[in-house]
């Protein structure tokens, strides 16, 4: 057996069932498509569900692949053992109802001790109990010693999931060496220490089960097996666990570097480090299939994998955010089995940075209300966090369960985690109640589901107007074959499917189509179209007159007005995405758009606001395509020739093998099932109308174009022309030079009433004096002015100690909101030792305020108005206590 580095292996394993007549296809989507029953794929075969089931014709009946896998049930082994790994690739061979058991397991041992070498002695094999047609074929035709077989009951070595296609399976062990063993007396094939280690699993699925205990042999059987690439490399490159396999040690080596820390020395440290170096494989590779994370779903298992890992970086010493570094290296070590990676670079260092930097300023403040939860609990001698404290750490400060387990461990406190999922259930459920009042989609899709006929042919690409038949109805309540509408009232609700339809149906953004459905005894309006997952469009109507029957033939008319609109904005929507990218740059990816007649809206992925001098030069790029008059090449091609054509594609999706391409001016090219205009010309003009924030490094951007662009136009000129009249312009143009003439001679007048108010305060001074009261040779005037500046009351001030050097002022004055107390002390009064900034702050905090300032002069706010009379009256007192204490 020779040393073969990882990349090497799954070449080896491809290249070898392509001998044997399979078609290598590439690696599947971390996110499931079509299958809501899983988060995340989990297997190789987890993709192909459709073709095992016979729902879908596969494109050879044999396949093989390398699939990129997560498995978060194994989180909590992720480190400990020496074979797990929330991330790891699967390899796989996949009959679809062609070969067999004779065939697929004599291939399983050439490829091991044939084409790789390794020593049969070191191999061990398990079968299902009574599957004695496996258990021969490993003996008897592969040559198997019996003393290495074992057989394991329906736990072990049996797949079922539910009803449909299950079987037995049998799994090839590699023995590592008592070196790795628990060393117990019992330790044999199958324990769950690390000596024995799984590399293979054979699955035959052989049965249909009703999924109650009934198994019907399938007449033709099918085969999946599955091979952890890693666990294979470590077997090849003897090491010690998957984490030290070559390329994912790169990984390890550098967690190493960043940490300080020597791998090997202390167990809790490179238990951190494999940690560390399994998270960030997993959230490299999920933010390339375009995972963002969140609080639900897989972007809840993408948050909880970078924290922890940031969190064990955090145990490990590791100061400030890291993971983007890490970033590279994984990129480095896996761009040969999964090139998207090098191509979401920059996009992948985007989300993990930011989700770090968010963590690392949320777990500080979560810290704080965790060691006060936890301190609070152990002063009361108990010993569980509750699961509502759980649960409110992790919905408010995002601390994923496993993380508040490990802190609170650490205390010796347990978490109810129970209690926990029922919050979080909780949670769930009403994420999803919410989602299903929005949609019907889900129960049009039940309602039709028996339907037999084909699915509905989509003509609305090349006509708006055609005729078809009603090949299903419903009242909205159940599948009818005929509807009536009531007396002479519409009826509103009318669910209507066709054989074909020139009605495009909710989809990828773009709204349905409008119009009316017209037949020899009834006229329909539709007001919305949705697609179900067989295929057909329903046509939600209110029935006008008449009634409707299954079998009728109908005029089909598309409102030619408003899908032109749509398809106005739909077009303007690629160019917009294509200015972006040219403006800002290739991390910007769709994350979600909607066209209308009226706007388009896009959300892509950014990391900040994007200024008005980049949004104006993104709709100067986009009016010159529009000006230039290119036409809008639409074409269907096979996927590798669209791609050549560097055509974008949404973001971890899968597509068919012929997509449908849309190419506008040579200039956007993108995957489209969408409806466009011919030439950008139609599109006419286009305008940004806003941009904002959606989420963390989500942008939205909202648009319009032609009538919607003139429709502004009249609008903003409406508005001006009202500003005109108010402001006594006579024409639009004359609007700024206005506003801004009248801004500053209110500017002017502001200034001279002021001056007025302060020559009507001298004279009140004047006045003032006469009636001022003497304390002990000091003159005291106390005022209260209304609608006063501050600086008017500066002015004052000034001018009273020049006036009177023996005297003290306290004058109030509001202007606006703003309340404020002026002191001013003469030349004399401070001799007396009299302070203004000393007398401020006590007469204020009669009216609850504050302030201060110099000897001479000194001033404060007053919150509290209703006080007012009350702090002038307190100054004669206040001045005769200062005058006492420095007598
Ligand atoms: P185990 O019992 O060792 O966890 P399993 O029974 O869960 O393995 P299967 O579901 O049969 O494994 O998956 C097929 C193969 O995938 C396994 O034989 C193994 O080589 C690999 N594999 C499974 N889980 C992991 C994991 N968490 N990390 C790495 N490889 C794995
Ligand atoms: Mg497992």
């Amino acid at each position: 057996m020779q040393w073969t580095g990882l990349n090497e292996l799954r070449e080896k394993y491809l290249h070898y069932f392509e001998t044997k007549g399979h078609l290598r296809l590439g690696s599947f989507p971390l996110v499931p498509k079509d299958d809501p029953s899983l988060l995340l794929i989990n297997s190789g075969m987890a993709p192909m569900k459709k073709w095992f089931l016979g729902q879908e014709e596969p494109p050879r009946h044999r396949v093989t692949t390398c699939q990129k896998c997560i498995r978060t049930p194994d989180i909590e082994r992720v480190g400990i053992t020496a074979r797990h790994g929330t991330f790891f690739e699967m390899l796989g061979n996949f009959s679809f109802q062609d070969y067999f058991k004779e065939e697929v397991i004599p291939w399983a041992w050439e490829f091991l001790t044939g084409e790789l070498e390794i020593p049969a002695e070191k191999l061990y094999v398990s079968v299902y109990l009574d599957d004695d047609e496996a258990y021969d074929i490993w003996t008897k035709k592969v040559g198997v010693p019996e003393d290495h077989m074992v057989r394991f009951g329906k736990e072990d070595n049996f797949w079922e999931h539910g009803s449909g296609p299950c079987g037995p399976c049998s799994e090839i062990y590699y023995d590592r060496g008592p070196e790795h063993g628990c060393g117990k007396p019992t330790c044999k094939v199958g324990c769950d220490c690390d000596r024995y280690m799984e590399i293979w699993n054979l699955v035959f699925s052989q049965f249909d089960s009703d999924g109650k205990g009934h198994y019907e042999r399938l007449p033709k059987p099918n085969i999946d097996t599955g091979m952890g690439l890693e666990r294979l490399a470590c077997v090849m490159q003897d090491v010690g666990n998957l984490f030290e396999v070559d390329t994912v040690a790169s990984v390890l080596h550098h967690v190493e570097r960043l940490s300080g820390k020597k791998y090997g020395e202390n167990e809790k440290d490179d238990i951190s480090i494999r940690v560390i170096t399994d998270h960030i494989r997993s959230t490299t590779f999920m933010a390339s299939d375009g995972i963002l994370p969140s609080n639900e779903g897989r972007g809840y298992v993408f948050r909880r994998l970078l924290r922890r890992a940031a969190r064990h970086g955090r145990m490990l010493g590791i100061q400030g955010p890291f993971l983007t570094d890490l970033v590279e290296t994984v990129i480095v070590s896996s761009e040969a089995g999964y090139p998207e990676l090098r191509e979401h670079e920059e996009y992948i260092k985007k989300v993990i940075g930011t989700e770090e930097e968010r963590f690392s300023r949320t777990i500080d403040a979560g810290l704080n209300i965790l060691n006060g939860m936890l301190d609070d609990l152990k002063s009361k001698n108990e010993t569980v966090l509750s699961g509502a404290d759980a649960f409110k750490l992790n919905d408010t400060f995002g601390f994923p369960l496993d993380l508040t387990k490990e802190i609170a461990a650490e205390a010796g406190i347990q978490v109810d985690e129970d209690a926990f999922h029922v919050e979080m259930t909780k949670q769930r459920e009403r994420a999803r109640a919410e989602r299903l009042s929005k949609d019907i989609s889900g129960w049009a899709a039940d309602l039709f589901g028996e339907l037999s006929a084909e699915a509905t042919v989509f003509d609305g690409y090349d006509t708006l107007n055609e005729s078809a038949t009603v090949v299903a109805l419903s009242d909205g309540e159940e599948i009818c074959d005929a509807v009536a509408s009531d007396d002479s009232d519409p009826r509103e609700g009318v669910l209507v499917v066709l054989d074909h339809t020139p009605f495009y149906a909710e989809m990828g953004g773009q709204v349905a189509d409008t119009g009316y459905l017209s037949c020899k005894d009834a006229n329909l309006k539709v007001v919305g179209v949705k697609k179900t997952p067989k295929g057909y469009f329903v046509h939600t109507c209110t029935l006008l007159d008449g009634t409707i029957h299954v079998g009728d033939e109908v005029n089909a008319s598309v409102d030619t007005g408003r899908r032109a609109a749509i398809c106005r904005n739909h077009t303007a929507t690629h160019l917009m995405q294509k200015a972006l990218r040219e403006v800002l740059g290739d991390h910007v990816h769709q994350a979600g758009s909607y066209q209308d007649d009226h706007i388009t809206r896009f959300d892509f992925t950014h990391f900040s606001a994007v200024t008005p001098e980049e949004l104006a030069e993104v709709e100067r790029r986009v009016n010159e395509k529009i000006y230039a008059a290119i036409p809008v090449n639409i074409n269907n091609l096979p996927i590798e020739e669209a791609k050549k054509m560097g055509a974008m594609a949404l973001f971890g999706e899968k597509y068919g093998d012929i997509v449908r391409v849309v190419d506008a001016g040579n200039w956007s090219v993108e995957f489209c099932g969408g409806t466009h205009v011919h030439n950008t010309a139609e599109i006419g003009c286009f305008k940004i109308l806003s941009e904002s924030s959606v989420a963390a490094g989500i942008r939205r951007i909202e648009a319009t174009t032609a009538y919607g662009v003139l429709a502004l136009l009249d609008e903003r000129t409406e508005e001006l022309t009202r500003t005109a009249v108010a402001l006594k312009a006579n024409n639009i143009k004359d609007v700024p030079a206005r506003a801004e003439a009248m801004s500053a001679e209110l500017k002017e007048t502001g200034k001279q009433l002021d001056i007025a108010k302060a020559q009507l305060a001298s004279t009140q001074i004047e006045g003032m004096f006469e009636s001022a009261a003497i304390v002990e040779g000091v003159r005291i005037v106390t005022m209260f002015l209304n609608g006063t500046s501050p600086d008017t009351l500066r002015n004052m001030m000034d001018k009273l100690r020049d006036k009177a050097p023996d005297a003290v002022g306290a004058l109030i004055g509001t202007q606006g909101e703003k309340t404020t107390l002026a002191v001013g002390v003469g030349k004399q009064a401070q001799a007396k030792g009299l302070k203004a900034g000393v007398l401020v702050k006590q007469i204020a905090a009669i009216a609850g305020g504050n302030g201060g300032g110099k000897p001479d002069f000194a001033m404060a706010g007053i919150r509290d108005t209703s006080k007012i009379d009350d702090a002038l009256n307190a100054v004669q007192d206040i001045v005769k206590k200062e005058l006492e204490k420095n007598a």
